[in-house]
Parts: C-alpha cells; sequence; structure tokens
C-alpha cells in the first residue's frame, strides 16, 4: 500500500479538525507558494486566517440570533452629520463597551426617529463581536414574557436566565401602556439587575413621565433610583430620519416635539387608578 502524501495528510487533518474553510482553500493557497507569491509563513497566516474569518462571522451570526438582534444596525451606517446634538466621540466611546464592564445604565432619549434603536443595536451588534452576552427587548415584549412567567410559576428562573446576559437592551420605554402588575415585575428584574449588568434603554419620554408610564409613582421612583445610579444619559435633539424626505407632511403641531415638551398621556380625572399585586393580574 502506498503511503499516503503529505499533501493528503495535511487534508486529512483539516477534515479531522473540521476546518473547511482552510481545506477550501488550500489547493489555491500551495499554487501560490509554488509561484513564489507567498512565503511559507504568509500560506499558513492565510490558511488559519480564512478558517478564523469564516468561524468568527458564524458565531456572529449565531450569537446575534440568540440576543434577539435580527435587525442589524451599525455605528458605521449611522449618519452622525444628520444628528448634529450627538456628540459622535461619546458615542464611539460607548462602542468600546467598557460601560458594560462597568455595569452601567445608558438612557438613549429623544423624539421617535432620531436614531434611538439604531444606536442601541449598535452597541448590541458591538457587544456579540466582543464576546459578550447580549438580549435585546422592548419593554412591551418584556412585560409581557415576564408575565407570561409569573403565570406559569417560573418568574424567578426568567429573571435569572434575562440578568445573565452582560448587556441587556430595553427598547421604547413609554411608547404603549405597561399592563398592570407589569411595573412591579420590570422593577424586580432591574433591582435583580442592579450593579450586576449593563443595561441600555432607549425612550421618548423624560424621567418626569415615568409616574405615568409605569402607572404608579413609588415604582417609577423605585426604578429610576437604580436605573440613574451609574447612569449615562444621552439626549437627542434633532429631526426624524425616517421622516428625512417627508418632513413638510408633518403638521406643525407634531413637528420637532423634543422631551420637555412631549405631552403627557391624558388621564381621567378621579380616583388614581390602583396597581395590583405583582402576581395577580
Ligand atoms: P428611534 O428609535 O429614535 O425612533 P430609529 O433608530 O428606529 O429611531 O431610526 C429610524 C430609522 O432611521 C432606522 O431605519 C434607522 O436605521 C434610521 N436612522 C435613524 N437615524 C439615522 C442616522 N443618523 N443615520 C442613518 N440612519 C438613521
Ligand atoms: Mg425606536
Amino acid at each position: 500500500m502506498n503511503a499516503v502524501s503529505p499533501l493528503e495528510a495535511v487534508k486529512q487533518h483539516l477534515v479531522n479538525l473540521k476546518m473547511a474553510a482552510a481545506l477550501e482553500v488550500l489547493d489555491s493557497v500551495l499554487d501560490q507558494v509554488e509561484r513564489q507569491q507567498l512565503s511559507t509563513l504568509e500560506a499558513l497566516d492565510c490558511l488559519l486566517a480564512e478558517e478564523y474569518t469564516r468561524r468568527e462571522t458564524r458565531r456572529i451570526r449565531t450569537q446575534l440570533l440568540t440576543s434577539r438582534l435580527t435587525q442589524v444596525k451599525t455605528l458605521e451606517s449611522f449618519d452622525f452629520s444628520f444628528q448634529p446634538s450627538l456628540d459622535r466621540n461619546r458615542i464611539l466611546t460607548l462602542a468600546e463597551l467598557s460601560f458594560i464592564d462597568r455595569r452601567q445604565t445608558v438612557h438613549l432619549l429623544g423624539p421617535p426617529g432620531v436614531g434611538k434603536s439604531h444606536l442601541a443595536i449598535a452597541l448590541g451588534v458591538a457587544a456579540v463581536k466582543a464576546h459578550k452576552s447580549v438580549y435585546f427587548t422592548t419593554l412591551t415584549e418584556l412585560i409581557t414574557s415576564l408575565t407570561q412567567a409569573e403565570r406559569a410559576g417560573s418568574l424567578t428562573s426568567r429573571l435569572r436566565y434575562i440578568n445573565r446576559v452582560a448587556l441587556l437592551i430595553v427598547d421604547e420605554v413609554g411608547y404603549l401602556p405597561i399592563e398592570p402588575g407589569g411595573a412591579n415585575q420590570f422593577f424586580q428584574l432591574v433591582n435583580a439587575r442592579y450593579e450586576k449588568g449593563a443595561t441600555v434603554l432607549t425612550s421618548n419620554r423624560g424621567f418626569k413621565d415615568w409616574g405615568t408610564i409605569f402607572g404608579d409613582n413609588v415604582v417609577a421612583a423605585a426604578l429610576l433610583d437604580r436605573l440613574l445610579h451609574h447612569a449615562i444619559v444621552v439626549e437627542i435633539e434633532g429631526h426624524s430620519y425616517r421622516l428625512r424626505e417627508h418632513a413638510n407632511l408633518v403638521p406643525d403641531t407634531l413637528k420637532g416635539q423634543s422631551l420637555d415638551r412631549m405631552e403627557k398621556p391624558k388621564r381621567k380625572p378621579g380616583r388614581p387608578r390602583q396597581r395590583q399585586p405583582a402576581g395577580r393580574d
């Protein structure tokens, strides 16, 4: 029986090591070595780089799905010139992610369309690339999932699951009313997470509206107490990127609603709404 050639042996090793990308380029790399276009070291580098890039791309794709970052946005695709109120360097510093190691909370505030979700997602994508675990959700989805878990008697393990991640992104705080009990569940999450993990929150409402958003001034104050400690607050005051070509169609009364001027939803006069204790809704 003929001895296996060195080339066949290398190919077999690459198969055994599941290095499919390196195997695919092996012949062309060796060809370049023969034609003296690559040195031996460069050839090795080329094979390993090919394999690493393939694996890294796959890891990031899987991690983005696990993190629920299905819509990929990056800082490279963010046009800072459109949002002059935004300090570009401050955002670039955030993207270095030391706020995650410091377990800080980042608030991205501003009217609709100014890029809050885009920036939050971009920070999430940067974190995934940097091997950090991320969980992206809207506040409404988060509270729905906590309510379901509570009904199923698994709230504690659900809270533990969400709080395991290094970065929790809660998008759209204040867009939709919170269901009864939701504020308490969110508080349990925030309280358990306090100083244990980083959080990014986006909102079109100012902190003064949190009592209204959560339907309970006491819970809102307790939430803000945790979420403003060690916090980085980024306020974006600008025009909607969504409406950049159709701004003239928006009635003047709705244009450029800054956080201060944003109207609180009207509450019917009379008895304050009763909140139900967590666990009963
Ligand atoms: P918000 O969450 O503040 O309502 P989004 O982040 O969802 O706004 O932005 C709305 C859309 O406009 C998204 O598709 C987003 O990618 C895009 N967008 C917003 N601001 C910018 C910007 N400065 N540069 C590039 N795209 C932007
Ligand atoms: Mg948004």
